[in-house]
This record gives C-alpha cells, structure tokens and sequence, in this order.
C-alpha cells in the first residue's frame, strides 16, 4: 500500500501568502501609476523617467539582488512576477526592468568581484543609476563572436574602440557593461567585459532608433572611441566575456519569458472583456463558439508558457543550470504571446487596429520577443544543442 511518502508528489503549484502579496502589490503598482501613462509615453517615445524612479524606490530594479547590496532580496519567481504584472499593463516599461536588472545589474551581480559589486550593485539595485548591457553590434548580432569592438590592455587600463547597437537604455544610462575583445587571435575566448561609465572620456550616445513598438523604452546606439578603461572595471578574467554573457542570456531569457506571459495576459484579458461587450448578429461576440474557441486557445497556450516560465524560475532559484528550461520557455512563451495578440485583435476585429484599444499596442510591442535576447531561431539552436549531447 502507498504510504504518504509515495504519494507525495513533489510539486506544489500554489503560490506562497508572500507571492500572491506581491503579485497584489504589483498589480496595484500598474495599474495606477503605469497604466494612465501608457500611450502617452509610447506615442512621444519617452523614457518613463517618474515610473522608473518609483519601481526602483519599491524594490522592483533590484528584486533578486541580496538586501545587503541594496536589493529586495527575492527570488526569480518573485521577479518573474514582477515581470509579469508589469508587462500586463505595459511591456515597454518591463523590457527597461529587463534592460537595467536582468543584464546589466545582473551581470555585475553573477560576475563582480567584491569591490565592484560593492560600488555598482546598490546604485543600480535601488534605481538610483540606470544601467545597459552592450553586447550586439551592427555586424554581429546572433552571432556575437563576429563582434568587432576591441579593448586592448595598455598599462592599468584597456583601451576601448567600438560600435554598440540596440542598447536598452542606452541614452538614460549611466552605467554599461560592455564585450569586447582583449585578444584577437581566441574567437569567444578573447572576448572580455568591461565595466564602463557614461562619463568616461570617449563614450558617446548615437541614434536613439525609432520603433514599431516598446517606444517608451529607450533604444540606442553606443560609441566608444579610445575609452580608457581602469583594469579595476574588467569582470572576472580576462577572456571570460562571452561565457558569461551566455550565462547572463540564460538569466534573462526567465524574465523575458515572464514578459512574454504578462504581454498575452493583458491582451487575452482586453480581448475576453471586449467579447462581452460587442455585440453582432443580436448576440454578444462571446455567444459564438468560433470566438469561443478563440479565447480557449488562448487562455491554454497562456497558462502553458506561465507554466514553463514558473518552472525556469524555480530552477533558476535553486541554483540549477537553467540553459535549457530557459531558451525552451523564452521561445514558447514569446510565440504564444505573438499568437494571442494577434487573436486579441482579431477579436476586436476593426477597433483592435486603432490606437484607442489597448491590443494594438500590444501587438506592437510582442515582436520583438521573438528577437532580442536570442532569436527564436537561436533558442531552438540551445534547445537542440542540449537535447543532441545529452
Ligand atoms: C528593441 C531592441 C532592444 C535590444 N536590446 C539589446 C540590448 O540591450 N543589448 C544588446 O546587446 N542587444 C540588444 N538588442 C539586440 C538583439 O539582441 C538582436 O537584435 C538579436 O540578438 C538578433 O540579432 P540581429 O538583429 O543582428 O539579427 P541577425 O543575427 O542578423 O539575424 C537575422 C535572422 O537570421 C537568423 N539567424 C541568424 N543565425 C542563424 C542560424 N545559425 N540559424 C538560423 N537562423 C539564424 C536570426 O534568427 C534572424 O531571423 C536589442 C534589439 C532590439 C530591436
């Protein structure tokens, strides 16, 4: 006979008190001081500089970040639900979160030494100085060991020449974390990264790009021209660079996954209340079983990727290689996310094509998260690397 060991399954989807206090917080959070912002800042493509100040004042910025370095010290999960109650209401606002704290903070974070944890982390933690993780060049983008930016080692400082495209918060930043190559001749081995500061000799901001959607997040071009960069400011070794940024993506990839999930859920949301209150053939739109079904895809495909999603971030708590689970619940969750919101405005059907509904924004704005921190295309490359080798 099974005894209650046996029966024990080991799983618990529930959330703690302290997860569903916070999920309420958040939600709170956006509901009245992002939401009645939200297209204002999307059509003026403005850094929501006030929201930003009030998440870092909250403990949002630096949620995974232990309290003595001036985080909340949550977990992933929590984060994830950060993640997602943000992005619910206005993913624009959680890729500057996932920009500033799952790259740049995190990476200072995973990689600094004592010292340099010591003098960014909490600044950044807390929202007090905003930070961009440069990694991709107008050259190199999936393939980021094609990168062509170089730091040579002069004396006590490297020497920094190079060209960064697509930065996340680029021109509201203060602190970058930057790869670049310190040896010409190893291929990802060369590759170092570099603490560097907006107001060192030779940094400079180009283009600010103008964007199809996430316009209140910021989104630009870097220089760097002969920066010198203390030696103080490399990251772990020499050579380390691209390791860990790969380490960083995987990170990531759980708070963009969250993203991802929070994005449909605002639009699968938008879409059931509209069901209900259009009306066509003398009936509410919700009345027909081909919008029902509609819903019911969505609905399942969105509890799917928050599931995935929840699994990453639980193994990312623990401490477990997440490369895997990662990639499997960014990809999953961003073409879910895509299929909703396209759903979402089929739904609205000519209304969802207009600015007064929130769906086209949404629309707008799920794109690239089938893009930025790893393609789909790259995801399935992780996926299938893991699944052959194994
Ligand atoms: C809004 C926004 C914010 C961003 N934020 C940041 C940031 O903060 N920091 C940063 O460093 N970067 C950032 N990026 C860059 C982003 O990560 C890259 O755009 C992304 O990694 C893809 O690189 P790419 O654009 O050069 O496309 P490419 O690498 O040129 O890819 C083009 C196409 O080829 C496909 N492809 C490439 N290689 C293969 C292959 N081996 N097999 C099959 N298909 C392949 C890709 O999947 C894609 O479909 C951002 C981009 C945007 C648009």
């Amino acid at each position: 006979m099974a005894n209650n060991n046996t029966l024990e399954p080991g799983i618990d989807f529930e959330f703690t008190e302290e997860m569903n206090l916070l999920k309420k917080t958040v939600r709170q959070f956006a509901e009245t001081e992002v939401k009645p912002f939200v297209m204002k800042y999307d059509e003026a493509q403005e850094f929501p500089t006030e929201t930003v100040k009030k998440m870092g004042e909250l403990g949002f910025l630096g949620a995974a970040i232990p309290t003595e370095l001036g985080g909340a010290g949550l977990t992933a999960i929590e984060s994830a639900i950060i993640m997602e109650e943000i992005s619910r209401v206005d993913p624009s606002v959680a890729l500057i979160i996932a920009g500033h704290s799952g790259l740049c903070l995190q990476h200072i974070a995973m990689f600094g030494n004592e010292d340099q944890k010591r003098r960014y982390v909490p600044d950044l933690a807390t929202g007090a100085k905003i930070g961009s993780w440069c990694l991709t060049e107008p050259g190199a983008g999936s393939d980021a060991s094609g990168m062509a930016s170089t730091a040579v080692l002069d004396g006590d400082a490297y020497v920094l020449n190079g060209t960064k495209t697509f930065i996340t918060n680029g021109t509201h930043a203060s602190t970058y974390v930057v790869m670049a190559k310190t040896d010409l001749t190893k291929g990802n081995r060369g590759i170092s990264a570099l603490i560097v500061e907006r107001d060192m000799k030779g940094v400079s901001v180009g283009k600010k790009e103008n964007k199809m959607g996430m316009r209140a997040s910021d989104t630009a071009t870097m220089m760097f021209d002969g920066v010198q960069v203390p030696k103080t400011k490399l990251l772990g070794n020499e050579g380390e660079g691209y390791k860990q940024a790969l380490g960083v993506l995987d990170s990531g990839r759980v708070g963009i996954a969250a993203l991802c999930v929070g994005l449909a859920q605002g639009a699968f949301e938008a879409a059931l209340k509209y069901s209900k209150e259009r009306r066509a053939f003398g009936k509410f739109i919700s009345e027909f079983q081909g919008i029902q079904f509609k819903l019911a895809d969505m609905a399942t495909d969105i509890e799917a990727a928050r599931l995935l999603t929840y699994r990453a971030a639980v193994a990312k708590t623990k401490g477990e290689n997440i490369n895997l689970i990662a990639s499997e619940a960014k990809l999953y969750a961003s073409e879910i996310a895509q299929r909703v919101t396209t759903e979402a405005i089929q739904i609205h059907g000519g209304y969802g094509f207009i600015k007064d509904f929130p769906v086209e924004k949404f629309y707008r704005d799920v794109k690239i998260l089938t893009i930025g921190e790893g393609t789909s295309e790259v995801q399935k490359m992780v996926i299938a690397k893991n699944l052959v080798r194994s």
